[in-house]
């Protein structure tokens, strides 16, 4: 199981593997805000600690902003793993470039989509304004903390700590 990892303000700092949760709590440097239901965990010093969901650095700590870098991934973390162009709702199986790279497109977040395999073969090298096509959200880079999250699959324990969700609806 995964944990949230919180700033010292409470801000949402990242997704972290368990072992390392604990690695942070039998030093000290975080303190359990949300136990992960009624679960302990043994360490191997033998201290018996209650099983963190959410964890809060002891000391305030500066993330300089990174871009999140473009990958299948996390791709189908930004695009929910479903075909992008308007009123489609199947799985988003293939990586669409938006402006063809045969025609100049690039490889970065605001020129792909997902997109079935359908779409994709329908669109091939064309752009969408001569196949009538919009797409759902215009594409852009997500936001870090997002994308972390999403791969990791939200717990319900992260929630009062990460804010409304996008797409509530
Ligand atoms: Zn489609």
């Amino acid at each position: 199981m995964s944990v949230l990892l919180l700033n010292a303000s409470f801000e949402p700092l990242r997704v972290i593997p368990f072992r390392r949760a604990l690695t942070l709590m039998v030093g000290g440097r975080a303190e359990l805000i949300a136990r992960d239901g009624e679960r302990v965990v043994r360490t191997a010093g033998g201290d018996v600690l209650e099983a963190p969901a959410v964890l809060r650095l002891s000391r305030m700590v500066h993330i300089p902003w990174r871009a999140v870098p473009l990958t299948r991934q996390t791709l189908r973390a930004r695009d929910k793993g479903r075909c992008q162009v308007s009123g489609c709702d199947r799985k988003g199986d293939s990586v669409d470039h938006i402006v063809p790279k045969s025609r100049g497109g690039g490889h970065e977040w605001s020129n792909v989509a997902l997109m079935c395999r359908t779409h994709n073969s329908r669109k091939s090298d064309r752009l969408l304004s001569e196949l009538n096509w919009t797409l759902k959200a215009e594409p852009q880079a997500p936001t870090g903390m997002m994308v972390l999250v999403d791969q990791a699959g939200r717990r319900v324990e992260w929630e009062p700590f990460l804010g409304e969700q996008e797409d509530a609806a």
